[in-house]
């Protein structure tokens, strides 16, 4: 018995993205993709939208044009290609030409201090940069400090821009314009990689995550299921969420893949022009991180207040990517709009769970709305246990709290250049990969992110480095020690508070502090300063002296609530 194994019978197509822009080019061609664009005459600090409209049909024509520029300019199947750009049609339009020619995208966060900008280009080995002309000042750094990168094409801007930052750079338009219309596509394997994102690391520099094609097309399916981000292709997609911020939790993927109109807001993320696209789109799904519906909300209660309120088609909106507070989805549920918690990272490209609840627990109930504010089970094809020290699963009592490992297709089990495997635990000859999440588990399957073994805190939906931020703060001379730590906050979700403890007969006040790091701007963005400086005799630490920052949250009366 068992003695023979029979082959399958079926082909072996790769899932490769080609299939994706195949199959938009022959189903969906009609369908509309909307941005907006700040015009690029417009100089002041915030330019005026203009709305860019368009089919599947240009975006894949202009993406073979594209792939086709990129040839003649020298890159090749494995290059990398990088962008620093909003959401807008062009940054779609690399996302399907330069994975579909064999080149690898490489997207790289607008919003990181420009040194780490600049490590993560130079370390990814971009050859080409497709960069917004809103960050054209990074350009000349760039082109100094990362020697592979042989080419600059500026997406946007007034006329000339490109030409005046020397021969390097050159005019996105131009390129597409000299590019074949019907440039042919090599064929793939699926195991190829095909997007390159940067995660800010605890310790050092950020870490490259690749995505393959194939895991790349097996998230963008599992992501599109009813009971995932349920996609099809009756629904306008807003991705709030950044293209630069694991390839906008994948829904260009699976929009694309369903023939989903889709609609992007470049810059414009402030609740009432999110409010006024959405409306005159007639938008039926978004996502993106709390803070940005938080505005949203703001904006569509101030409208009913006066007494005009937005005429919305919204459905649900998908919210991720930091702790989703409970008062926020009810205060969507009071105006119409479905919020639905999602859980993911970057090493999870990144969807790994979803909050919707099972059959015959209602929305409005006291078990649906405290479900809804965990992070959901796992979505299809994705593994989840949560493990106490020995490596043990703990019980599914909702109450136990573990490590949160998952396992998966979309799984990333080390990271770019690196051999480290410190990510990863082994149980039962499987590797799994340790999220640095602290979570318990119920019986329902619902995972509840309680807290972060990882020292960082995010704001916004964006990481802020402690690590960073605590050794600018150890150059002051009065500082014996620093730790910097999330503390909770309504609007952002976390912000960094300085725990200082000053040298013996030194002195220095908050606002000498706040100065201190005010002089070093250059190094990270304004919005990585603390919000609040407290000074203490001494810090708690480990016996490998490590400061425990936990115990410091927890002393401090600084722990987020629940
Ligand atoms: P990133 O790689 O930047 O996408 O960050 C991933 C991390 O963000 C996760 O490991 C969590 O710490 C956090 N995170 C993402 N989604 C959620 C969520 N729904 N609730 C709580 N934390 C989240």
């Amino acid at each position: 018995m068992g003695e023979i194994m029979i082959g399958n019978t079926m082909m072996d197509a790769p899932l490769t993205l080609l299939a994706l822009l195949e199959r938009a080019e022959e189903l969906f061609g009609d369908q509309e993709i909307i941005s907006w664009i700040p015009d690029p005459n417009d100089r002041s600090d915030r330019p005026r939208p203009l709305v860019h409209r368009y089919r599947y049909a240009d975006a894949c024509r202009r993406s073979r044009q594209l792939s086709s520029a990129l040839a003649n300019l020298g890159v090749q199947r494995g290059d990398r290609v990088a962008t620093l750009a909003t959401n807008h049609y062009r940054h779609l339009e690399a996302y399907l030409a330069v994975p579909c020619m064999g080149a690898v995208l490489h997207t790289v966060n607008v919003r990181l201090p420009p040194e780490q900008l600049i490590y993560i280009v130079r370390h990814g080995g971009a050859e080409v940069l497709l960069i917004d002309h809103l960050f054209a000042r990074l350009i000349p750094p760039l082109l100094a400090n990362c020697p592979a990168l042989r080419a600059v094409l500026v997406m946007g801007g007034p006329q000339g821009l490109a030409a005046s930052l020397g021969d390097k750079v050159f005019d996105y338009e131009a390129q597409v314009a000299s590019g074949d219309p019907y440039f042919v596509y090599p064929q793939l394997a699926e195991s190829e990689a095909s997007g390159l994102c940067y995660t800010s690391g605890t310790t050092g520099m950020p870490k490259g995550v690749v995505y393959s094609h194939r895991s790349t097309i097996l998230h963008a399916l599992s992501a599109a299921l009813p009971d995932t981000g349920n996609i099809s292709r009756h629904d306008t997609l807003l991705p709030v969420v950044p293209m630069f911020h694991v390839n906008a939790w994948g829904v260009p993927h699976s929009g694309l893949l369903a023939g989903s109109r889709l609609v992007f807001a470049s810059i414009y993320n402030d609740g009432a022009s999110l409010a006024r696209l959405m409306e005159s789109e007639r938008v039926t799904g978004g996502t993106g991180v709390p803070t940005i519906w938080m505005g949203l909300a703001d904006a569509l209660e101030e409208a009913i207040g006066a007494g005009h309120p937005y005429q919305l088609q919204l459905k649900s909106l998908l919210i991720g990517g930091s702790a989703v507070p409970e008062a926020l989805i009810q205060r969507l549920d009071r105006l119409g709009i479905q919020a639905i918690q999602g859980w993911g990272m970057t090493e999870t490209s990144p969807i790994g769970s979803i909050s919707r609840l099972p059959p015959g627990i209602d929305l409005g109930s006291e078990l649906g709305g405290h479900l809804r504010a965990k992070q959901g089970p796992p979505v299809p094809l994705i593994q989840a246990r949560v493990v106490d020290a020995s490596g043990a699963d703990v019980p599914r009592d909702g109450v136990t709290m573990g490590r949160l490992l998952v396992r998966g297709p979309w799984v990333a089990e080390r990271y770019y250049l690196s051999d480290s495997t410190d990510q990863v635990v082994q149980i039962g000859g499987q590797n799994w990969l340790d999220t640095g999440d602290i979570a318990s588990i119920d019986g329902y399957g619902f995972i509840d992110i309680r807290d972060r073994a990882k020292d960082m805190i995010k704001s916004g939906g964006e990481w802020i480095s402690s690590v960073f931020i605590e050794n600018l703060l150890m150059d002051h001379p009065a500082v014996a020690e620093a730790a910097v730590i999330a503390t909770p906050d309504h609007k952002w979700g976390e912000r960094p508070a300085a725990v200082l403890v000053l040298r013996s007969g030194a002195a220095a006040s908050e606002e000498d502090f706040r100065q201190h790091l005010m002089d070093r701007l250059d190094r990270f963005p304004k919005w990585w300063l603390p919000d609040r400086y407290i000074f203490v005799p001494e810090l708690p630490h480990s016996s490998v002296g490590k400061v425990l920052k936990r115990a410091l949250r927890e002393r401090y009366g600084l722990t987020p609530p629940g």
